[in-house]
């Protein structure tokens, strides 16, 4: 047995407990059960001990190419969606020329997205630690920086920073937070999409398998609450914050529970992206999702950063 963490990372208070026990039910990378604590004062999530040695057996070498799985009806939806979001952002940035950065934006995929949004985005910018996306990044007209964020430098600075799922995998959110701050124009905006705590799934299944926690993948998970508290070690300060629909994390949960009762069949071989009911749950759950957003806190959470004093 690890010992339990002393203090919240986010927070730094002592009052935590075991929120989940989990192991990695989505790709099988590494047979290992990973422990979950929630912070009782700022309702944080995290991983402990932090699983830094086995990173790269974590990611294994598919697992990029598994994030962007075709273009279901669920993905093209999803980025109509997207566009119909990013459109009503864009729209309060002012100037001529918008940069765009992308933090671990891939092949530049969401760049596109924002570039047929709006054509005033002359330069995009994707940061990403994988080798494979470089080509296809470049040959779509993104730059592209192979490497963390905070070895990323340059002196230009971005109208729109983008880091969507990003910030639940690293080992310092609040690093990373401060160096988009310094990458940030005066009115630009970070978008900031993270999972959330405080949904009906992770209620409902973290006894079994969230699948928020993206095991062993996910590090630091976010409430609304929880995030103000990072933000109070940052010059960002909440322009607006909404849930969003976490129909993967529904699907994930689900066939993972399934899984634990013997009733169906997934493997490294087979992850549970591929297995034929995640289509249509995932679907069923967007719209599950979708109908009850108004008024219920979802599983996936939309942030949105400007330049301010938290003093
Ligand atoms: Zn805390």
């Amino acid at each position: 047995m690890t010992p339990v963490p002393s203090h919240c990372p986010v927070c730094q208070q002592k009052n935590i407990e075991l929120w989940s026990v989990a192991k990695d039910y989505e790709y099988f990378s590494v047979p290992d059960e990973f422990s979950y604590y929630q912070c009782i004062s700022c309702r944080a999530v995290f991983i402990h001990p932090v699983p830094l040695a086995l990173l790269k057996k974590i990611y294994p070498p598919n697992y990029y190419s598994f994030v962007n799985n075709g273009k279901s009806i669920v993905v093209r939806t999803k980025e109509w969606l997207d566009k119909r979001f990013f459109k009503k952002i864009l729209a309060q940035l002012p100037g001529k020329d918008l940069c765009a950065l992308d933090i671990g934006g891939g092949t530049g995929w969401m760049l596109d997205v924002l570039k047929a949004t709006d054509s005033r985005i002359v330069f995009t910018q994707s940061v990403d630690i994988d080798t494979e996306a470089k080509n296809i990044a470049e040959a779509k007209g993104h730059a592209y920086f192979e490497g963390t964020i905070e070895e990323f430098d340059t002196n230009r600075k971005f109208d729109l920073i983008l880091m969507l799922n990003l910030i639940e995998h690293v080992a310092d959110p609040l690093a990373v937070l401060q160096k988009a701050e310094t990458l940030l124009s005066t009115d630009g905006i970070i978008i900031i999409k993270t999972p959330n705590t405080e949904s009906l799934d992770a209620r409902l299944y973290k006894k079994t398998y969230w699948g928020g926690l993206h095991c062993p993948r996910h590090w630091d998970i976010f409430s609304q609450k929880s995030f103000r508290h990072l933000l109070l070690s940052t010059n960002l300060v909440v322009k607006k914050m909404t849930y969003t629909q976490g129909a993967p994390f529904w699907a994930f949960s689900v066939i993972a529970s399934l899984y634990r009762k013997k009733k169906v069949h997934i493997s490294a071989e087979k992850p549970i992206i591929f297995h034929w009911l995640f289509a249509p749950l995932s679907a069923g759950f967007a719209l599950f999702d979708f109908i009850r957003r108004p008024f219920a806190k979802t599983s996936q959470m939309f942030i949105l950063l400007r330049k301010g004093s938290n003093k």
